[in-house]
């Protein structure tokens, strides 16, 4: 077991936390004073440092410029009530970073790295997890191939790097979106379940259409018939349908989500039924047309639920009870009471630093 402090610190000159405005906080547009870093070569993680957050240096010959060995991860840091800062569900994150990694013929970052450099890194940024109730810090661990060499191959040097953002509440506006019959995110034998940067790449375009047409967001389909629902734009899709808590099975092209992960959990402890099986479009239609009380929405660590209040089928749309009084808004609330230590921990979801 190594020290939880040995990774060596540059200090900074000055904190850069007294110029931002807390009360205004977008996302991912403020950085906190360190970035930590390891680069990888001749097989393995060297010089794991924190330094103050700089632009990098590379060649522009570098690997991940041009072919997209790019993975990250996302995940959230809290002040709890009793004034401990946790993040929700390292070692998770940690063993989806990998599983991505793996997909993209990447280096693993061993568990040990990875959890001490997180660890250090909020012990040295405690002060930019903002306090005020639903904000959090962000942070972005993610590996880019950095090895100069033109021609198409696996890189053989990456850097690692841990950075973070201090993010306000969320303001759950209700979506609307269409169900995207043409476009795929991914496909079976694909990259849609490693969090690599090519998938988002990707979606950008048909987001974009989307938006023009007057939508949000597209949820996915899959790939091979455009038949089956599979996600909510960057998110995992979930219903409360009629009561039941559904979501579409994990495979090759979902993402498996922590927060899809913790609400299924939740929802199970609470008693209420959940199904993980295939949805159809067609069988989403023809619920919401027949009057159906069906909640869709969108589960990730950004949002923790996002409801969708409007489904655009083709050519008909539909809309869909996302008022503060969706059942939703249950599942949500208990993780947030979890997260900020207001119910028990059962499940050791929270990580303390
Ligand atoms: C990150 C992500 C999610 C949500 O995962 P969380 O772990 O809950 O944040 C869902 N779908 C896609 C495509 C994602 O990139």
């Amino acid at each position: 077991m190594t020290d939880i402090f040995s990774i060596p610190v540059s200090p900074i000159a000055k904190s850069r936390r007294d110029s931002v405005d807390f009360g205004h906080l977008t996302f991912g547009q403020e950085h906190t004073d360190y970035m930590f870093i390891a680069r990888y070569s001749s097989g393995s993680w060297q010089e794991a440092r924190f330094e103050p957050f700089a632009n990098l240096s590379l060649s522009p010959f570098a690997l991940g410029l041009h072919y997209g060995q790019t993975v990250f991860e996302g995940m959230k840091a809290f002040w709890q009530d009793s004034g401990q800062v946790v993040v929700f569900r390292p070692d998770r994150h940690h063993e989806r970073f990998n599983l991505s990694l793996e997909r993209m013929a990447m280096p693993a970052v061993p568990k040990g790295l990875f959890m001490q450099a997180l660890m250090q890194f909020l012990e040295l940024e405690k002060a930019w997890v903002p306090a005020n109730p639903g904000s959090a810090l962000y942070i972005r661990p993610f590996v880019v191939a950095t090895e100069p060499r033109m021609g198409v191959k696996i890189s053989e040097e990456y850097l690692f790097l841990i950075v973070a953002s201090p993010v306000g509440p969320y303001y759950a506006k209700p979506l609307r979106v269409k169900v995207e019959t043409h476009y795929t995110r991914a496909a079976p034998g694909g990259t849609g379940f490693a969090k690599c940067g090519g998938n988002y790449g990707g979606a950008f375009l048909p987001a974009r259409l989307a938006r023009e047409e007057g939508f949000d967001q597209v949820l996915w389909t899959d790939a091979n018939h455009h038949e089956f629902l599979e996600e909510s734009g960057t998110m995992n899709l979930m219903f409360f349908w009629e009561g039941i808590l559904r979501t579409p099975p994990l495979g090759e092209t979902l993402l498996d989500g922590v927060t899809r992960d913790s609400l299924l959990t939740l929802a199970r402890d609470m008693g209420i039924r959940v199904d993980e099986a295939p949805v159809r479009w067609r069988v989403l239609e023809g619920a919401l047309r027949e009057g159906r009380n069906v909640e869709v929405f969108g589960a990730g660590t950004a949002a923790v639920v996002a409801p969708i209040s409007w489904v655009q089928l083709q050519d008909r749309g539909y809309p869909c009870p996302a008022g503060p009084e969706a059942r939703m808004f249950v599942l949500r609330d208990a993780l947030e009471a979890i997260r900020l230590g207001r119910q028990p921990d059962v499940h050791g979801w929270n990580h303390a630093v």
